[in-house]
């Protein structure tokens, strides 16, 4: 076998893993996913999914993600265990740049590296992370067991996330800077009926504050700009996500692909890039709906097309 890859897959979530599933099963034979942790992606830090089809019951992100690296496996997907520094083309082939400088290079890449919880940017957010600011409540919600906490977002993840650590906190402070929330109706719904959730909304986070020891509360300000002290040993931020395009950056700044304004890969509904052999899909490609089910049916078309890509190539 040749010690070119048919395919390179860069990132191991839901679209990369379904990407692997179908091009392995497809037909390409040399297909390796490159992924910087536990494959699974973002949503293994969820704490409840009730809108994958066909998955009924109390299942987390990680029970939901478990069995689909093995599945994978089964057809012949290959694991790189790597961050990916950085991918390039040179006339027909890509390279593959993985952190620790070596290079392996592909006839086809599918880039799905997802997206990152994006800092809020208040005071003390930075000084404070991982000692008392956290974005994963599945991760850290447990230390704050029978104690009180705050949330920070009005979206999905933060709702959702309030909801999971009511279940584990004495109380869920919900600061929202509008009066709003973004999330689904029903989502909103059990938010405002659950008892130990109070909304503190038109609010944004001006400090958190502590000492050696971790946090100890959150100064939140409101559109009048009165100040309001909460104290909390613990704050979670839920604010969005920044698009994961590092890779694509290349030696000279520019970007492999194009992307838009937002630094999300353009795509057709094929999930070509700009790129000729070049497959982008999930969470970092443009207008993603940003779901498990719609990041899993893109990996599933990028790699159909990464199939007739290479056939044709190699023919
Ligand atoms: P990701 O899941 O972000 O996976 C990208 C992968 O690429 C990661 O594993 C990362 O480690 C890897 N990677 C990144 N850069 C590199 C690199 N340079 N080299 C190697 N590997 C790299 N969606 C729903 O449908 N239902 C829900 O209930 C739901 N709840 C959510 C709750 C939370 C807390 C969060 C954060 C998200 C939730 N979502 C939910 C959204 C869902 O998780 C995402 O839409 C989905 O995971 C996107 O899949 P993806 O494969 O595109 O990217
Ligand atoms: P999001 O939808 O972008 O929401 C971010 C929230 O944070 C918004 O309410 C925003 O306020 C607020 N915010 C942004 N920057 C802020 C700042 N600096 N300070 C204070 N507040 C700030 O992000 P998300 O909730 O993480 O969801 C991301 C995507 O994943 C969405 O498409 C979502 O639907 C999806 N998702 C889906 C599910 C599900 O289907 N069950 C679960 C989780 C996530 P404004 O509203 O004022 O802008």
């Amino acid at each position: 076998m040749s010690n070119i890859l048919d395919c390179a897959i860069v990132g191991g979530g839901p679209a990369g893993l379904t990407a692997g599933l179908y091009a392995t099963r497809g037909g390409l034979e040399n297909v390796t996913m490159f992924e910087k942790g536990m494959p699974g992606g973002q949503i293994t830090q969820s704490s409840e999914i009730e809108n994958y089809p066909g998955v009924t019951g109390d299942i987390t992100g990680m029970d939901l993600m478990m069995p689909w690296p093995e599945q994978c496996q089964k057809f012949g997907l290959k694991h790189d265990m790597s961050e990916v520094k950085q991918i390039t083309k040179e006339g027909n082939l890509f390279k593959i740049i993985k952190s620790d400088n070596s290079i392996v290079e592909a006839h086809s890449v599918i880039v799905c590296t997802g997206s990152s919880p994006r800092r809020a940017g208040f005071k003390g957010e930075e000084e404070f992370f991982g000692r008392g600011v956290s974005t994963c409540a599945t991760c850290d919600g447990f230390f704050y067991k029978g104690k009180e906490v705050a949330v920070i977002g009005g979206g999905d993840t933060a709702l959702e996330e309030a909801l999971y650590l009511a279940k584990i906190c004495s109380k869920v402070y919900l600061i929202h800077r509008r009066e709003e929330f973004r999330s689904a109706p029903n989502t909103v719904k059990r938010v405002k009926e659950n008892e130990k959730i109070e909304l503190v909304l038109n609010s944004v986070p001006d400090e958190v504050y502590g000492d050696a020891a971790g946090v100890n509360g959150i100064k939140v300000k409101n559109k009048d700009g009165i100040i309001r002290d909460i104290v909390v040993p613990g704050v979670f931020t839920f604010v969005g996500n920044d698009v994961n395009n590092q890779t694509l950056i290349q030696d000279d700044k520019t970007f492999l692909c194009d992307l838009n304004k937002q630094g999300q890969v353009v795509v057709d509904l094929s999930m070509k890039t700009s790129v000729p052999g070049l497959f982008a899909s999930g969470d970092m490609r443009q207008e993603a709906p940003k779901q498990v089910v719609s990041a899993a049916g893109d990996g599933a078309v990028a790699a159909l097309s990464a199939i007739s890509y290479v056939d044709e190539l190699l023919s």
